[in-house]
């Protein structure tokens, strides 16, 4: 292609918010990414929203590991004994009664092995589901830093994550951790500490550790196989994204935050909002 032609092609694509289309993931589900910023909205249809500090510590995409403790605006605190709560026992069973999930979380687990159930997937356990600081020590104490965590620096502590077994094998054997590994993206889900991303998440291989960080960022993550720190680097690096999922648009933006300040959001609400346990929030508007 001649250099100017090229150019032109590329000039075109920018006009227009083109993006090179990527190979489908799968069957299913077909996921597009556009990054950088993109045309920006009239403004108008924008609104300034005042963000204190305090933001960067709440929502579902808080970024929780050794060198990131848990802030307390972040600890959970709607988390209930799911024994005593059956009525959000939904489609899987208990390691034991004490057991405690936020009912949110409860119903979004219950929601995914719904759809693993009709892929003929049905034998899930919980194990473990948000720890308080004393249960997080004594586990500590117990396993050790390879596989687990001090009080405070702990994702179960956060009430975002739920450790899954089988009752018919080993989560790396079970047919219940390949389901889950496969398709747990599509429920907002992410496997945490993959096989081969221990490197960047220093911790080992966890195939029953799951997280909740909500579409469409889990199908960002899955598409680009990104560890959560990865993820929300390249947000920040990015500043801005836009992701297809078959025909649903979001758009993704970063914005650091230093003390008080304002971002734009759009003026008719429908956005979510997530600090990243770092140093900015993350907005998340579907725009189709
Ligand atoms: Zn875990």
């Amino acid at each position: 292609m001649k250099k100017w032609v090229f150019c032109f092609v590329i000039l075109v694509s920018l006009l227009f918010g083109y993006g090179v289309r990527e190979t489908k993931l799968n069957a299913d589900n077909e996921i597009q990414l556009n990054e950088g910023k993109q045309a920006q909205e009239a403004s108008s249809s924008m609104s300034e929203l005042h963000i204190d500090a305090d933001q960067i510590y709440k929502g579902d995409l808080l970024l929780v590991n050794k060198d990131h403790p848990v802030h307390p605006e972040s600890e959970e605190t709607g988390a209930v004994n799911l024994s005593e709560h059956l009525e959000l026992v939904n489609g899987f069973r208990l390691l034991d009664n004490e057991i405690e999930l936020s009912p949110s979380l409860a119903r979004k687990f219950a929601d995914m092995v719904k759809a693993a159930k009709n892929d003929g997937v049905s034998h899930f356990i919980v194990n473990s589901g948000y720890r308080n600081h004393e249960e997080q020590n004594q586990l500590y104490a117990e396993k050790g830093a390879d596989y687990a965590l001090p009080a405070g620096y702990s994702e179960h502590n956060l009430g975002l994550s739920l450790d899954i077994g089988s009752t018919q094998a080993e989560m790396s054997q079970a047919l219940e951790g390949k389901w889950l590994k496969k398709n747990a993206w599509r429920y907002g889900f992410i496997l945490r500490y993959p096989e081969d991303k221990t490197a960047v998440t220093g911790i080992e291989f966890e195939p029953w550790h799951f997280r909740y960080v909500g579409l469409p960022h889990s199908a960002v993550m899955e598409k680009k196989n990104f560890a959560l720190e990865e993820y929300l680097d390249y947000l920040k690096d990015k500043k801005q994204i836009t992701i297809t999922i078959d025909d649903e648009i979001y758009e993704i933006s970063y914005y650091p935050i230093t003390g008080d300040t304002t971002i734009p959001v759009p003026a008719k609400g429908g956005y979510e909002l997530s600090g990243n346990n770092k140093d900015g929030v993350i907005v998340t508007t579907q725009i189709k």
